[in-house]
């Protein structure tokens, strides 16, 4: 019964690869570090993608996973946003979540579940089977005391958050305008605005939230989110910063190893990374004024590109890849070869970590996705900022304005575009400038920082340990 023996946790993401990433580095963390197993037990919208079914098919001993079927969305209206898809998903996969933990805890010693942000309707079910309910965050902790805070900042305020004269005074935190918070609250007749509301409303109901970054990253908002005596009520759960953890180094595969030869043959540092994230697109217009502010800038690049989209900022979150469609036709005439020499174009996807870590990588223009933040501080590379849609704005606005490793273009006033002689003056600023030079440098001490917290007596891992002790404590002799 050695199965009994070994505490074992249930791990609920919600739908979205930037969600699973994480979480999946967390569950290894928790088995090969901490003697606790795990299972993904994944709702679902629709048949899984190929992205997720292989990166959970690929997790070592240890780590189960197991669908639940899909949920019916025909009820809801036409254009329900993410954060409402991905709450209901959750919350209509229920019962089969209850199913599931049955046949799980009569297996092994089911200690703990472990929801991430969006999943927290999985707690109804968590009390049944004595497992105490966590939090994962996969995002920052500033987006994350937001979110504590929000319950109260929703009482307080009438009005939109985007029209409050003084930006808002999260705790911890540089205050930023209301119009650089998340995305679902910007409207608050919206139904994404009240799920968004419900889930932080019960953050309240976990035994402790763990969050994807480290100390030296987010100082000031870790130490008031850590701190017992807080503003928001005093009732907040424990916070753990248990980061960064980003995707493993998965080696190069054939089909991959294109944008690595032609790295190979830069010089160090000479090469600007530009990706929107596994779902970001830009408009056709916003498309033609990057390409020509690339060639403006003179400076080397690696550009991921996807068909633009004039509609939405986040069309292909779902579906990772189209890989029937490999047609650069929507990129200026003659763009691809009047930049050859100094260029390199791939379609949809790329080997993102592996690049990052590429001595000739020498900045990353970025959606700022945390996933790709993380990677990028792991890797010591500064950032152009560069945000779409979620909580990229705060990302951005933290990564220029308090942390200082970031440059951000500024935007025409009219149209919201950004023009191709501010995209050129950015991108020469971060490569060869002065100014880029001191943003990599603190890039340097966070890189730096970020491996002491993940060594064996570093924060994150005692963090990490603490809580994984918690869970074993559960287990009855
Ligand atoms: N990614 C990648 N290749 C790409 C685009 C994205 O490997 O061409 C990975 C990236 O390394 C990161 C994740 O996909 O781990 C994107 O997560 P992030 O949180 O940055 O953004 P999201 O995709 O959730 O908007």
């Amino acid at each position: 019964q050695t199965e009994k023996k070994t505490p074992h946790v249930a791990i609920i993401p919600s739908p979205g690869m930037g969600h699973l990433i994480p979480l999946v580095e967390f569950a290894k963390l928790l088995v090969g570090r901490h003697g606790v197993t795990a299972t993904f037990v994944v709702p679902t919208d629709g048949a899984p993608s190929k992205a997720m079914r292989s990166v959970l098919e690929g997790l070592p001993d240890g780590i189960d996973h197991v669908f639940l079927p899909p949920v019916n969305f025909d009820d809801l209206p036409e254009g329900s946003k993410i954060e409402t898809l991905i709450t209901l998903t959750v919350a209509r996969s229920l019962p089969a979540l209850r199913q599931a933990l049955i046949t799980l805890a009569s297996r092994v010693s089911l200690v703990g579940l472990v929801a991430d942000l969006f999943a927290t309707d999985a707690f109804d079910v968590a009390g049944e089977f004595n497992a105490s309910p966590y939090i994962f965050y996969p995002s920052t902790a500033t987006a994350l005391s937001f979110f504590l805070h929000l319950p109260k900042l929703d009482e307080t305020t009438s009005c939109e958050y985007r029209d409050l004269k003084d930006p808002v005074q999260i705790p911890g935190s540089v205050p930023i305008p209301g119009s650089d918070l998340l995305d679902p609250v910007q409207d608050r007749k919206d139904d994404a605005y009240k799920w968004t509301l419900h889930n932080t409303k019960r953050y309240r109901l976990a035994d402790g939230i763990m969050v994807n970054s480290f100390n030296e990253l987010e100082p000031g908002v870790l130490s008031s989110l850590q701190k017992r005596d807080d503003t928001d009520g005093g009732d907040k759960p424990r916070v753990y910063p248990v980061g960064p953890l980003v995707k493993a180094d998965p080696g190069t595969k054939v089909d991959e190893s294109d944008c690595l030869t032609w790295l190979d043959k830069q010089p160090h540092g000479s090469v600007l990374y530009v990706s929107f994230g596994s779902g970001g697109t830009l408009s056709s217009q916003q498309m033609t004024e990057l390409a020509f502010g690339l060639e403006r800038s003179e400076q080397r690049f690696l550009w991921v590109v996807r068909r633009p989209n004039d509609k939405i900022a986040n069309a292909t979150y779902f579906s990772v890849n189209s890989p029937n469609d490999t047609s650069f036709d929507f990129l200026p005439d003659g763009f691809v070869d009047r930049t050859r020499d100094r260029g390199l174009v791939v379609h949809s996807w790329a080997p993102q970590a592996r690049i990052l870590s590429h001595g000739s990588t020498g900045g990353f223009l970025t959606h700022c996705g945390w996933n790709s933040t993380l990677e990028s501080v792991v890797s010591g590379v500064p950032l152009i900022a560069w945000p779409l849609y979620a909580e990229q704005k705060m990302n951005a606005f933290m990564l220029t304005e308090d942390i200082k490793v970031a440059l951000r273009p500024k935007a025409d006033g009219e149209n919201g575009v950004v023009r191709r002689e501010e995209i050129a003056k950015v991108v020469k600023a971060l490569i060869e400038g002065e100014e880029g030079k001191r943003l990599r440098n603190r890039m340097k001490e966070l890189k730096e920082a970020a491996s002491m917290a993940l060594s064996e007596d570093g924060a994150s891992t005692k963090a990490l340990a603490e809580v994984a002790h918690k869970w074993k404590s559960q287990i009855p002799n």
